[in-house]
């Protein structure tokens, strides 16, 4: 089985060169990543491995891209005839993997298979190294749309077969369908985001024990900038959308919106400071939040909190707060500002 690990979007907002050179150190032959510019920073970075691109255009002006050695992920029979015609030339095939639209209705060929090989034959300078999928409603048991992909992708898997054309990776799954067990057996790759980065996003109804195990890799910490005794009645924040009911230590802390810190925690979220949880206090402003610190004292201007993360037996975690905010792990994650120092520890 090869792991395709997938590091778009910064992975996952950790840092995709970090990520990527952890994972090759790990042993992984191959990332994968969205876009061109994305695959590009990594080369730039420096580093060799595979690198696929799984959602964006062969279009001209795109040599780079197999210049630079990039895996391009084909989405239409343009874009192969376009990668053809920009390959001929080069020294040795230039490989691509295809996508199948099987279902999900998004990025992929919709085509019937034998037009898909009759393409694929008359294609010089071109090697199939993959043929892939995605699935729409992996985690969901209650739904057939998984069932149905599965058939209609192996409809085109068989007619290349068929046809003599096998390539040498075959895959569909991402951390939703590796969680929860669905496994075809002709699968002889995976492309896990997410549980990569310690989480596994049921979205099925009555969700099942998934079948890894993983931890959060990312703790996301914030400065107290000034604590303050203040009155009951006091209005905190913009809008003054709360009021103290009682004499409240309010600690301000130097992370908003702009840092990607969901505004929808406003008066509904909290954080752990000095060992306890407190709640997020009036609106979740661009660059700072306020907390109630009435029952840690100790806290002074200097001090960190944990926006995600743990401390001692206190847990917030991506899922937690993404349920709160009304999001997912995936858009509070990657929505992260750069801004917010990243610090990788061993
Ligand atoms: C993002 C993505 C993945 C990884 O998805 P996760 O749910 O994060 O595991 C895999 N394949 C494709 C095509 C993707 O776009």
């Amino acid at each position: 089985m090869e792991i395709l690990p997938v590091v778009k979007a910064e992975a996952y907002g950790h840092g995709a060169v970090e990520a990527a050179r952890v994972l090759a150190a790990e042993g992984a032959r191959r990332v994968a990543v969205s876009n061109f510019e994305e695959g590009l920073a990594l080369r730039e970075a420096g580093l060799q491995v595979r690198v696929l691109v799984m959602a964006d255009y062969v279009g001209c002006g795109r040599a780079a891209l197999v210049k630079s050695g990039l895996t391009p992920v084909v989405h239409s029979l343009e874009d192969l005839k376009e990668l053809s015609r920009m390959t001929q030339g080069s020294s040795g095939p230039v490989s691509y993997h295809l996508k199948i639209d099987s279902g999900m209705g998004r990025l992929g060929l919709c085509l019937c298979p034998a037009k898909i090989v009759s393409a694929i034959r008359e294609t010089r300078n071109l090697e199939i190294e993959g043929l892939m999928s995605h699935f729409a409603s992996a985690a969901d048991d209650a739904s057939t749309q998984t069932a149905d992909q599965i058939v209609a992708f192996r409809d085109v898997l068989e007619s290349f077969r068929h046809a003599g054309i096998s390539p040498r990776y075959v895959h569909l799954s991402s951390s939703g369908a590796i969680a929860y067990g669905r496994r075809p057996p002709f699968e002889n790759a995976v492309r896990p985001g997410l549980a990569l980065y310690g989480y596994v996003a049921g979205g099925g109804r009555e969700p099942r024990q998934p079948l890894v195990r993983v931890s959060p890799v990312l703790r996301w910490k914030a400065t107290i900038l000034a604590v303050k005794e203040v009155p009951e009645g006091s209005p905190i924040g913009y809008g003054a959308t709360f009021r103290t009911a009682r004499r409240t230590r309010a600690a301000v802390l130097g992370v908003g919106y702009a840092d990607g810190y969901p505004r929808p925690l406003s008066n509904r979220g909290q954080v752990i400071a000095g060992g306890r949880f407190a709640p997020i206090l009036g609106a979740v402003s661009m660059d700072v939040t306020t907390i109630d610190v009435t029952q840690s004292p100790q806290l002074r201007p200097g001090d960190a909190v944990t926006l995600l993360g743990s401390e001692g037996e206190l847990e917030l975690d991506a899922m937690r707060i993404a349920r709160t905010a009304g999001m997912t792990p995936y858009d509070l994650l990657c929505g992260i500002h750069p801004r917010v120092k990243r610090v990788y520890v061993d």
